[in-house]
């Protein structure tokens, strides 16, 4: 896309963007945050003071960018809690810093000169705690929502929300929500801002209308007010050219894309589980194992906190036996791996952003979701978009291992699916053109700064 296509800025218009300090919010958050930049928002992002050292130890320094800026208050946790590895307990804390991110914005608003007057609150659904500082700075709160849309449906049905929804699973539902079980920490916390977020006064969605259908995205808007899917939101900047790794929690290792430039075309699978999946060290030999098997060359993200307590072993002599055809990284910069014309595949934990991420670049995936809403986002990949596919009954059994050799298998399967591939270039195209001048996530985003200027009239 060129820069001439877009709009030019409208001044003096202030979106403060809060994020769950988690990977995968802040990522959309962040790229969100920085379309509403290019098209005349001034942006206060502000972070947990927690996720802002991650960010920073990883990225170094935020990349200086005009019209911009970090802010960050306390989650009041103590520095030693794992936060993201307890997300109930993290949720719960967030629910309490309305009062305190108030202070921060009020606070800095009065030291700051050529800040104009906030316009909107742009707030993750996590984090109900924006209510309460949209409401007493009297500005529109507009909650982001970085889940596929139809992941809602059956959460309205925990919410007491009547909903008619042919061929729900049990499956269906987030994992958190499938034993209800009122004194679990996390189940609360989610129902709390599930009811929450309901109160938003605009909705919007990192997806696009033609994968999910308007019907579905509409149904977000609970009490009339608008719900759009603006998404990929990451897209523009990777038709740029200008992917940003400003919002890595973890180091990225650039050198994988050196060695990707090295492998044939579409030969590649790549191997995540996003920033939260955990894996048994039994569960890890026979990924490894079954990697190898399958005789395709991949590159396996293998974050330093996967294994559950402790350091992830590789098998003995894997290193050594896979060297011509492996590589192995802590982080990689995931936009410019999937853009890789040598990437063929994606073996992925099915989280939201990853599965967008993956079908925008035309990748076909194999899923193995783990948690929350990766098997709803799993099954649409594999029944719906028919860009996927998965492993048996990794959604009932949670200690199901997956075999070497049914890794193996579904490796190949993957990688030698034509009709996959063909169907995962079809979503390419048509998210491309969601996100162009014209298309319908763009004009939604056209429509909602419209509002915004109404609004802030
Ligand atoms: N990601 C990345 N490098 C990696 C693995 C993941 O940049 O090595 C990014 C990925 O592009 C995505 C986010 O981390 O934007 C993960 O979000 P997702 O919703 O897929 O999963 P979660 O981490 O929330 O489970």
């Amino acid at each position: 896309m060129m820069r001439e296509d877009i709009p030019s800025p409208v001044l003096s218009l202030h979106a403060v963007v809060v994020p769950l300090p988690a990977q995968g919010h802040v990522n959309p958050l962040l790229h969100f945050a920085d379309l509403l930049r290019e098209r005349g928002f001034f942006i206060t992002f502000v972070n947990t003071e927690w996720s802002e050292k991650r960010m920073l130890q990883s990225s170094k320094q935020f990349s200086h960018r005009s019209s911009f800026r970090f802010l960050s208050f306390s989650d009041g946790l103590p520095p030693e809690h794992g936060r993201t590895d307890q997300l109930g307990e993290l949720m719960a804390a967030l629910a309490k810093c309305g009062p305190v991110a108030e202070e921060l914005l009020r606070r800095d608003h009065g030291s700051c000169s050529g800040v104009p007057p906030v316009t909107c609150i742009v707030t993750d659904s996590a984090m109900s705690c924006t209510l309460s500082v949209a409401a007493n700075l009297g500005v529109p709160r507009v909650v982001f929502w970085s889940i596929l849309s139809e992941a809602k449906r059956p959460e309205k049905l925990i919410s007491g929300l009547p909903w008619n929804i042919p061929d729900l699973w049990p499956t269906d539902l987030m994992s958190f929500y499938r034993e209800q079980n009122e004194s679990d920490v996390i189940f609360k916390a989610l129902l709390y801002e599930s009811h929450q977020s309901n109160e938003a006064d605009y909705t919007l969605v990192n997806t696009f209308e033609e994968l999910e259908g308007r019907d579905a995205i509409s149904a977000l808007s609970t009490n009339g007010c608008p719900a759009l899917a603006v998404g990929p939101v990451f897209l523009p900047k990777v038709l740029q050219g200008e992917e940003s790794k400003l919002g890595s929690m973890w180091g990225e290792n650039e050198s994988c894309l050196e060695w990707l430039d090295k492998q044939r075309t579409g030969s590649v699978l790549y191997v995540s589980f996003g920033s939260l999946a955990l894996k048994s060290q039994q569960q890890l030999d026979d990924i490894a194992l079954g990697l190898e098997g399958s005789g395709h060359p991949f590159l396996w993200v293998l974050r330093s906190d996967i294994a559950q307590g402790h350091t992830a072993v590789l098998p003995e002599g894997f290193q050594k036996r896979t060297t011509d055809r492996a590589f192995i990284a802590s982080w990689t910069p995931q936009l410019k791996v999937l853009e890789h014309e040598s990437v063929g595949g994606f073996l992925t934990h099915s989280g939201w952003n990853s599965t967008l991420e993956s079908i925008s670049m035309g990748v076909p995936l194999l899923g193995w979701p783990c948690l929350a809403d990766q098997f709803l986002n799993c099954r649409f990949a594999k029944e719906i978009w028919k860009v996927g596919l998965d492993f048996k009954d990794v959604d009932v059994d949670e200690n199901r291992v997956v075999t070497r050799e049914e890794v193996e298998s579904a490796v190949r399967d993957l990688m030698q699916n034509e009709l996959l591939r063909k169907r995962a270039f079809e979503l390419k195209e048509a998210a491309i053109k969601a996100v162009m001048p014209g298309g319908s996530s763009f004009t939604n985003i056209t429509a909602f700064i419209q509002d915004m200027l109404e609004k802030a009239k």
